[in-house]
């Protein structure tokens, strides 16, 4: 018999009356998937993946898009990281699509190209936690793993009336029992799919019925079971720890076109892209995130701090500390010498949202060969009295060591003029993607 999970009551939860009520909910209000639909371990794992830390509305066209191209783990075990990140280009937290390719290497390499059916060797594989080895399992097996995500967590916190903070030790151990207590054992089991529905329904009435701020008890299956309920606990329970303040900042991305950087020595070129010269003058510089950077792997426009405030948007060419990361980004980076560059007025403000940061992307082009003696004395200035280490062999060609500007960001492991036209086809960053079609916007293209 499944045993019963403490209440602040004290009281048994009858678990087979309220597993037929929900049940009996989810035949009639659960959600349609198309991973839902055709439940397959592959379809299951890589639907699980999109959905960390993105919503179902916005995974849906996501997933269908990737099945298609990647019906399987070998077809996504063949692709380039470069083609995986296209296709998950959007969805954000970059990491995932780098970790489902590991994984389905792995998958192809060491078990036959179909996801693993045992927990140990599902929570082995590259980006697989325990909530989505459990999702997996039984999503996609219909075994008997429980699953605790934020509808999960919320839906049972309410209904043992939970009041510690839900991220605690003690409540992450009560709510994991209490997920797996809701799964039937195999020798109680009465009908196929149980655990698939049970672990779907869960979900569904936590994210449908008992929501956040408002959760509508007068229509949910398990009100007569819920503490919360009970109590009048609703809006105390779950306790979540508090999210720190998002912190604000000013980034500045620049526009350069290859007739702005006339001989950049270390950008290469688009492979196969047309060679026609007035075409050309137009291609743009972007940077590939070097690893351990947001975004790492995605191609981006150069990206440097502001400082703030900001009070006047068109003052980015004053900026003292921007000129100096440019300046040593494009002699060090990109290998164009000179020492005129700076930011030229914002063309437009791109916001966006990236971990803690709420960022207003100032976009600007570069403008050029402004003399020397007519820029502010900066911080570039001021450091190339100091000794610093070099950072890029450089040829006799290339002049004098360059001082590193402090906490100067490394913009790139690759550097890459792209035409116009080719921007669509590579995987960006978000921003970076707004950027491009600003830019394309701007020339009419
Ligand atoms: S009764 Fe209300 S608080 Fe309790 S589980 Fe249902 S919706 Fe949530």
């Amino acid at each position: 018999m499944t045993k019963s999970p403490p209440s602040s009551s004290g009281a048994a939860f009858d678990f087979p009356r309220a597993r037929a009520a929900l049940l009996k909910w989810f035949d009639a209000n659960g959600r349609v998937f198309p991973w839902r639909e055709d439940p397959t371990p592959y379809r299951v794992w890589i639907s699980e993946i999109m959905l960390q830390q993105t919503t179902t509305q916005t995974v849906v066209g996501y997933f269908e898009r990737f099945i298609r191209r990647f019906p399987d783990a070998a077809a996504l075990a063949r692709a380039s990281e470069e083609e995986t990140l296209k296709y998950w280009e959007g969805l954000g937290y970059y990491r995932r699509a780098k970790m489902l390719r590991a994984a389905a290497i792995e998958i192809a390499a060491k078990h036959n190209g179909a996801f693993p059916s045992d927990y140990a060797s599902a929570l082995a594989l590259p980006g697989i936690g325990r909530y989505a080895a459990g999702a997996i399992l039984s999503f996609g097996f219909d075994k008997r793993f429980p699953i605790l995500e934020a509808n999960t967590t919320r839906l049972h916190a309410r209904l043992l009336g939970l009041r510690a903070e839900t991220t605690l030790a003690e409540s992450q151990r009560v709510l994991w029992q209490f997920a797996e207590d809701w799964l039937p054992r195999e020798s109680a089991r009465r009908e196929p799919n149980v655990y698939r529905k049970l672990n779907g329904a869960l979900t569904d009435l936590g994210r449908l019925v008992c929501s956040p701020d408002e959760p509508n008890c007068g229509a949910c299956p398990l009100a007569n079971w819920c503490e919360a309920e009970r109590l009048g606990l609703q809006a105390v329970t779950p306790v979540l720890k508090k999210k720190a303040d998002p912190i604000r900042r000013t980034d500045a991305a620049l526009w350069i076109s290859r007739a702005d950087l006339p001989g950049a020595a270390l950008v290469a070129e688009t492979p196969g892209a047309a060679k026609r010269t007035d075409a050309r003058q137009t291609d743009v510089l972007l940077v590939r995130r070097p690893q351990g950077a947001l975004w790492a792997g995605l191609w981006d426009f150069p990206r440097f701090p502001v400082a703030e405030p900001f009070a006047n948007a068109h003052e980015l060419s004053r900026d003292a500390a921007l000129a100096d990361y440019l300046q040593y980004f494009l002699e060090t980076e990109a290998g164009a010498p000179g020492r005129d560059y700076r930011a030229g007025a914002v063309l437009t403000t791109v916001r966006h949202a990236v971990t803690k940061y709420r960022v207003a992307l100032r976009v600007a082009r570069l403008a050029g060969a402004a003399p020397a003696a007519n820029r502010a004395p900066s911080l570039f200035d001021a450091l190339e009295s100091e000794p610093a280490p070099p950072v890029l062999a450089r040829s006799a060609a290339q002049g004098p060591e360059v001082a590193r500007p402090r906490e100067v960001p490394r913009q790139g492991d690759k550097l890459r003029w792209v035409p116009l036209e080719s921007l669509e086809s590579l995987p960006l960053s978000s921003p970076g993607r707004r950027v491009a079609r600003f830019i394309a916007g701007a020339v009419g293209k």
